[in-house]
């Protein structure tokens, strides 16, 4: 299906061209992941004034790119303050009902100095959808325009993986 926007018009700034690493189809490409990170931190940046969060006043947008193509959240707080879900996973269940099974790269855009990186729930869902710890890139960045490059490796070292539940 092809995706639109609200008014009906083909939705724009979410063709990101994946272009994988030779080995491996799940690790995109040096090159297509510093082209990519730009549009997701803009896309982010967008998410971010969607945001509802009357009661944190902290407002969070992230962009995914998945194997599925591009995917936007930001959080969502609830009166029952358990309720609230961050930005990350609410992109993240958007992808994963858009067919993702794969995480390629992820941008998030909080108001703070240095960006704030993800909670550890959050960072515990993308490594349920990354194929490699080692080459998701996650960049954190503040309308400010500061940035900051990690992978997922980097922000959870010894996170517990799908195939762990083999190693038994
Ligand atoms: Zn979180």
């Amino acid at each position: 299906m092809k995706r639109t926007n609200k008014n009906g018009k083909p939705a724009k700034n979410r063709k990101i061209p994946l272009r994988p690493a030779a080995r491996n189809p799940n690790v995109l490409s040096k090159r297509t992941a510093e082209r990519a990170t730009d549009k997701l931190v803009a896309l982010a940046e967008a998410a971010q004034q969607r945001a509802y969060a009357p009661y944190s006043n902290f407002h969070v947008g992230t962009a995914l790119l998945t194997d599925a193509g591009v995917h936007t959240a930001a959080n969502v707080e609830n009166a029952s303050y358990g309720l609230s879900i961050c930005a990350e996973r609410n992109a993240i269940s958007r992808a994963v009902l858009d067919g993702a099974r794969s995480i390629l790269a992820v941008a998030v855009v909080t108001d703070t100095s240095p960006p704030a990186a993800p909670c550890g729930m959050c960072l515990q869902t993308l490594a349920e959808f990354a194929p490699d710890f080692d080459a998701l890139r996650v960049t954190l960045a503040n309308p400010a325009g500061e940035r900051r490059d990690h992978t997922l490796a980097d922000l959870l070292p010894h996170g517990f993986r799908p195939r762990d539940l083999l190693r038994r």
